[in-house]
């Protein structure tokens, strides 16, 4: 069946919510339909230059929240970016693929560099989306479920993909397509709406980590902001706060926009927190149970993890022989 790829970086503890929602609940979806991997992107992580301890540690731990959230080991390749070398390798052939001035277009990049600073702005960070290209590409990848901000970095891997296969020949890349569910693929700053949820964000109270005691989120919830006017509609534009808290509620629940909408109707946002804070908690309660009891035996986490790389590792190599070939570099012996 077509092939899948997509990952999370170890920059945090823990997942939010909007990680969650916007892909996570994606790729345990489209597990059985598709040949899928999964990958935790410690490469990526590095741009932004962690603490080896805590790297190592978080890289872990999200592998752990993948399969506390239901992927399958047996059904799909879980593993860590930088035990496969291919994606380095690819990376650099890419590299030199993609225009300066192409690269100098990603807005994620500008604003990461803002916030980092002249200095603290690694090259890693520049070409970070050529690096995602090569995760992608390196396993004919045919649909990668995203949130809505990597729209733009799935276009370049497209770009870069149809420009392989002009300069080198039909068939020695596949075209990706992404898989952005609207709903959920921006679940926004509970402290900023208009901004998206992040693991980056300047202040924690604005996120809700999948790994947070359950008193933590409660109050985050209850203090999120919210719009003037009192009465609970889906209005992006002028409510973004309660539409956000809406589009958390539905997705959780399963339950339709409009008759949560119904459901309070005549009531005040307090009701809604109150609410919304129970049902989250009632979903991160036997997650966090499931994540800790992965995390209690690390070796079997590792041995899952080596698994997957070696079979994500199998895949990689003959497409990076593939691809380096057309590229005219000398065959390996
Ligand atoms: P960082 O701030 O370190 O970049 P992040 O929160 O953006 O962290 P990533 O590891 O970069 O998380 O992204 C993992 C996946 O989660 C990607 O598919 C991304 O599109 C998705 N995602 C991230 N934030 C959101 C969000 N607020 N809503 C929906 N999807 C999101
Ligand atoms: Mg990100």
């Amino acid at each position: 069946s077509p092939r899948i790829f997509s990952g999370m970086q170890p920059t945090s503890d823990s997942l939010h919510l909007g990680n969650y929602l916007g892909a996570l609940t994606q790729w345990v979806a489209l597990q059985d339909a598709y040949d899928a991997l999964y990958c935790v992107v410690d490469l990526h992580a590095l741009t932004v230059s962690p603490d080896p301890v805590q790297l190592r540690e978080r890289t872990r731990r999200t592998a752990a929240q993948y399969l506390a959230a239901g992927v399958d080991p047996e059904r799909s390749i879980l593993f860590v970016q930088s035990h496969v070398a291919e994606h380095a390798e690819l990376s650099w052939l890419l590299s030199c693929q993609t225009g300066f001035g192409e690269a100098g277009r990603m807005t994620q990049f500008k604003d990461k560099s803002a916030k980092h600073g002249a200095e603290g702005t690694t090259v890693g960070l520049f070409t970070y989306p050529i690096l995602m290209a090569a995760d992608i590409l390196l396993y004919d990848t045919a649909l990668v479920p995203v949130g809505e901000d990597q729209r733009q970095h799935l276009e370049l891997t497209r770009d870069l993909a149809e420009r392989l296969n002009k300069r080198f020949g039909d068939g020695t890349a596949v075209v990706p397509d992404a898989h952005i569910v609207k709903a959920t693929a921006k679940i926004y700053d509970l402290q900023d709406p208009t901004a998206k949820m992040s693991k980056s964000a300047a202040s924690p109270n604005g996120i809700i980590e999948l790994l947070d005691p359950p008193k933590t989120v409660a109050k985050r919830i209850r203090s999120a902001v919210t719009d003037t006017g009192s009465e609970i509609r889906f209005d992006r534009e002028n409510q973004p706060g309660i539409a956000n808290l809406l589009t958390i509620y539905s997705a959780l629940t399963g339950r339709e926009v409009d008759a949560i909408v119904a459901d309070y109707a005549g009531k005040g946002y307090g009701h809604l927190k109150v609410d919304l804070a129970d049902v989250v908690v009632e979903f991160l309660a036997p997650f966090q149970e499931r994540v800790d009891g992965y995390l209690s035996d690390p070796a079997s986490l590792d041995a899952v993890l080596e698994d997957g790389a070696e079979r994500a590792r199998a895949i990689a190599r003959a497409t990076l022989d593939r691809v380096a070939d057309r590229f005219g570099l000398l065959p390996r012996r």
